[in-house]
């Protein structure tokens, strides 16, 4: 809760007015039942019309100044509420869009998500109750026995008696209400977990006709949500009859021993109805304290897991460059751009290494071709150059520094990168290309014209054409020639592909690597593919299986010596055609 009530902190002072506001109307609330008592038993037996015009005048003014302060107070507390929790998200967010692969991954997304969304309400509800109830219910119980004994202390014993009974009502209610509602927490974790990833599935759904099946997968998720919140709710709806019935209960109370004490007179009829009117009133008080109690134990929990955000470690910060790393070269003795793998290892869930001992060198402006099965570590070549993680053992060098010393920022604005599932936002297919990058004019034209995405030119709007979100407007090689002008625009030092031909019919998979070669001339590329026709021009491949390096070598070179790669070779290109590729370079 430290991190959460740093954020409430600075509303400090308004809060204090607000809470004071609060006060002041909740304390005149609690005087208009002894008012009452006042004009029923001094002033009606007296007959003075106008003492009872003058008590009635003062009742109303302080109703209606009650009811001004509490509409101050609880508009205020709004205001307060609503400004921290926007805050609290927006801060949440950033971290978020900073947390490091492994951190996303342990987190999980649906996770993440629910913290921004359902935690943050919940945080805000408890700000905003807390404010509005943490006052006004803890002042009408005490202010309410505290008048009470004032006004009848016998009497008071009949409301004494009740408490114990509506405490354990409030107990058993609450205790077993955090239980019910963190399970409905939980459950909507779910219910994000299935939406997200249905709606990132949604075309494979529809092309398998797999609707109806997600639909019950989703039912799945929605009735036990619905379960548990209504199980909350039932019990949630115990407290106000259990309540009543106590509240009833004692009212009867009040009404025969006030009768017989009426009648002794030892009390008056005008008591009585304030009496009632308190133990009411107290009453009441009783259950906003155990729905507060509810709302404080969400709150908390939601509180806590947004903790565990903020609070994470940044992993992304760069290392000292003082640090000595194993090996290597020294920073001077390398050329900007080049790029080298010492003996990488790495592994995700750190049992099973998902690369390892991987070995290669980049000088500045020369092409890397990864070929390899799915699964055999391509990406994670790419997203440890990228420092989206960190090598177990060796080290991964830019222009002869540790990517580890490389301040993130620097670091990130080396690359040009697609990625396999990138995405495209709604918005124009300018917009999409410069990425909110301040490029320099004609940037994005020259990257559309690289990228042989002459489509655009015969869109409505050409480069102001719309894009829907995710790009589902494109087809699969349109969106892949976007995102490579992406890649293109800002002229990176390094470029990585990430299978971004895939969906390119081969003469303009050609014509891309064409326009690569004459124009991009300085910038070291990492191209991974499937197709060997894709980097057989490169000045090394490497071949990788199950994250282990299979071959490694130009084209030729592992033509005689990669049986795996001779034969991917042979099966895609035929024989003729590979072995001609040792002519063509
Ligand atoms: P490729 O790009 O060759 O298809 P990847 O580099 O994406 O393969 O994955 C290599 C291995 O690492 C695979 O076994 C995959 O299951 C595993 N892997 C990839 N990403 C993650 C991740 N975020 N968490 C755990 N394991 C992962």
């Amino acid at each position: 809760m430290k991190t959460i009530f740093a954020y409430i902190r600075p509303k400090l002072g308004v809060m204090s007015v607000q809470l004071i506001i609060k006060f002041a109307g909740t304390v005149v609330e609690l005087l208009l039942p002894w008012m009452l008592s006042v004009i029923l038993d001094e002033c009606v037996p007296t007959g003075d019309l106008a003492r009872i015009g003058r008590w009635g005048g003062l009742m109303v003014l302080c109703a209606a100044g009650a009811l001004v302060g509490n509409v101050v107070a609880n508009r205020m507390a709004t205001r307060i509420s609503r400004d921290i929790t926007c805050r609290l998200r927006s801060d949440l967010f950033e971290k978020v869009m900073h947390l490091s692969c492994a951190q996303e991954d342990a987190f999980t997304t649906p996770s993440l998500i629910s913290r921004l969304t359902s935690d943050t309400y919940n945080v805000h509800q408890m700000v905003d109750r807390m404010q509005r109830l943490g006052v006004r219910a803890p002042i009408l119980l005490l202010g309410g026995v505290a008048v009470t004994l004032s006004l009848e202390p016998v009497l008071t014993l009949v409301l004494i008696a009740a408490l114990p009974l509506l405490g354990v009502v409030v107990w058993w209610v609450s205790s077993r209400g955090i239980r019910l509602y963190t399970r409905a927490q939980e459950a909507l974790d779910g219910l994000v977990r299935r939406a997200q990833e249905s709606m990132a599935g949604i075309r494979v759904i529809q092309a398998l006709s797999k609707t109806e099946y997600e639909t019950g997968r989703f039912d799945e998720a929605n009735t036990e949500a619905v379960r548990r919140e209504a199980a909350a709710g039932r019990l949630m709806s115990i407290t106000n009859p259990a309540m009543n019935l106590v509240l009833n209960m004692g009212l009867t109370l009040v009404v025969i021993v006030g009768a017989y004490r009426t009648n002794a007179g030892d009390t008056q009829p005008g008591t009585i109805i304030a009496f009632l009117s308190y133990f009411t009133i107290i009453l009441n008080a009783l259950m906003m304290v155990s729905r507060l109690f509810v709302m404080y134990s969400k709150g908390a929990a939601s509180g806590r897991r947004i903790a565990q955000v903020l609070d994470a470690p940044v992993q992304m910060e760069a290392e000292d460059p003082q640090t000595p790393k194993a090996g290597g070269f020294a920073a001077e003795e390398e050329e900007p751009g080049s790029i080298t793998f010492e003996h990488v290892t790495f592994s995700y869930g750190k049992r099973e290494n998902d690369v390892e001992d991987l070995c290669f060198s980049l000088r500045r402006g020369e092409t890397l071709g990864i070929l390899g099965p799915t699964g055999s570590g391509k990406s994670t070549v790419l997203r440890l150059l990228l420092r989206f993680y960190d090598p177990d053992q060796g080290v991964v060098r830019i222009g002869g520094r540790d990517v580890r010393q490389i301040p993130p920022q620097e670091l990130h604005s080396l690359f040009g990168v697609v990625f396999q599932n990138d995405f495209l936002y709604a918005g124009t297919i300018a917009e999409n290309i410069e990425f909110g990058r301040d490029l320099p004019p004609g940037a994005v034209r020259d990257a559309a014209r690289l990228a042989q995405a002459d489509f655009i030119d015969e869109k409505d709007g050409k480069m102001d054409a719309a894009l829907t979100s995710r790009g589902t407007n494109l087809s699969g090689g349109q969106k892949q020639r976007v995102l490579l002008a992406r890649a293109l625009a800002a002229r990176p030092d390094i470029l990585l592909l990430d299978d971004s031909s895939s969906a390119l019919d081969y003469k303009t998979d050609a014509a891309v690597r064409r326009g690569l070669a004459r124009e991009f001339t300085q910038a070291t590329q990492i191209i991974v593919a499937q197709r060997v026709s894709s980097i057989r021009h490169a000045n090394h491949i490497l071949v990788l299986e199950n994250g282990r390096m299979a071959g490694y070598g130009t084209h030729e070179e592992l033509m005689r010596t990669c049986d795996r790669y001779r034969e991917t070779a042979y099966a895609q290109m035929g024989g003729g055609e590979a072995d001609e590729a040792k002519h063509t370079r």
